[in-house]
């Protein structure tokens, strides 16, 4: 057990650490928004990590006029493996992590608790915690970016599963002949439907000489494509409506799995709002018109798109709630160890 940290003022503070930005919220105790910091490069390599993060929470602190003596809790969100009761990053493959024991090192260099958990789930918690969707019991989250995963709520409780993978859907196989994916196997949904694979595809299709006005855009990423479809491009179009295919089976799926009502819908592919969202919803029609138990299953609001870019620093501020909490929970005569 690692040293236990105490707070030291009442505002939470939520780092959502992701492939190519951090964003930090800072909130009082009742979530009203005191201060904001978002910058557009990557965290780097682990040994700068802590010093990175800490100055940008020191920036959106500056922002909310305030200094660590004013935290109660710090929360991060990453987009990778995480042991939450370790504070440890087992793997992060986008960021190059691995085993990084991040959340002891950054309470060490902070003096204040900081709570660690995968970006998606921690998303997840914060809809729950916010009732973004509502007051419902059971739904998941996907985040459609440069990988897709799922954060699963049920009965009001985040499911994390004994290997903290529930809910990771980007490497369930579509395709056994697909594209590789770096788990190994070939075909993986985020092969055929995440960030990377929108773009894959426009240029493919370009590369066997189809016309579109993406021509010449280098690099091309997925929010060119759904501009593109958005302007009447008939190869973006398409590619978005494939996709999209790939998309709503993907819903239908978690539907099934765990009958959950909702399935909210956010990342930095869906911030492409509508131009994202309606060959989804024309995706859902068609699996509701061909199977009656889909249509029963597939109710109409069952997608709520989020297509605002604070989901994870919002999960963040509620990782930080629960780090205060485990905290609190500790008894002062417990806090002897070394992380
Ligand atoms: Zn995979």
């Amino acid at each position: 057990m690692s040293t236990v940290v105490r707070p030291r003022g009442e505002l939470l503070v939520g780092v959502d650490v992701g492939g190519s930005k951090i964003a930090v919220l800072v909130t009082d105790p009742t979530a009203n928004v005191r201060g904001r910091y978002t910058q557009s490069t990557q965290v780097g390599a682990p040994e700068r990590a802590v010093a990175v993060i800490g100055r940008a929470i020191d920036a959106a602190l500056a922002d909310a006029g305030a200094d660590l003596g004013a935290v109660a809790a710090v929360g991060v969100g990453v987009p990778g493996r995480v042991d939450p009761i370790e504070g440890t990053v087992t793997q992060a493959v986008n960021l190059g992590w691995h085993d990084l024991p991040l959340g002891p090192r950054l309470a060490k260099a902070l003096g204040v608790p900081v709570g660690l958990e995968n970006d998606v789930r921690a998303a997840a918690i914060g809809l729950r915690e916010r009732r973004v969707l509502g007051d419902v019991e059971d739904f998941a989250y996907v985040s459609v970016g440069t990988g897709i995963a799922a954060g699963i709520v049920l009965d009001g409780r985040l499911r994390r599963g004994p290997r903290g993978m529930a809910g990771e859907i980007g490497h369930v196989v579509i395709e056994p002949d697909g594209p590789a994916c770096p788990c190994g196997l070939r075909g993986c949904l985020e092969t055929l439907a995440a960030g990377p694979a929108v773009a894959r595809r426009a240029a493919d299709a370009m590369a066997s000489g189809a016309r579109s006005s993406l021509a010449g855009i280098d690099p091309l990423a997925a929010a060119d494509v759904y501009e593109a479809a958005v302007a009447g491009d008939a190869l973006a179009i398409r590619v978005a409506d494939d996709v999209a295919r790939l998309l709503a089976r993907a819903i239908h799926l978690l539907v099934m799995t765990y009958d959950v009502e909702v399935v909210a819908v956010g990342g930095g592919v869906a911030r492409a709002g509508d131009a994202f969202l309606d060959p989804l919803l024309r995706a859902l029609d068609e699996l509701r018109d061909a199977s009656p138990l889909a249509a029963e299953v597939l109710v109409p609001g069952v997608v709520h798109l989020l297509s605002a870019p604070d989901t994870g620093a919002w999960g963040a501020i509620a990782v930080a709630r629960l780090a205060l909490g485990q905290v609190a929970a500790t008894p002062v005569g417990r806090e002897v160890g070394d992380g």
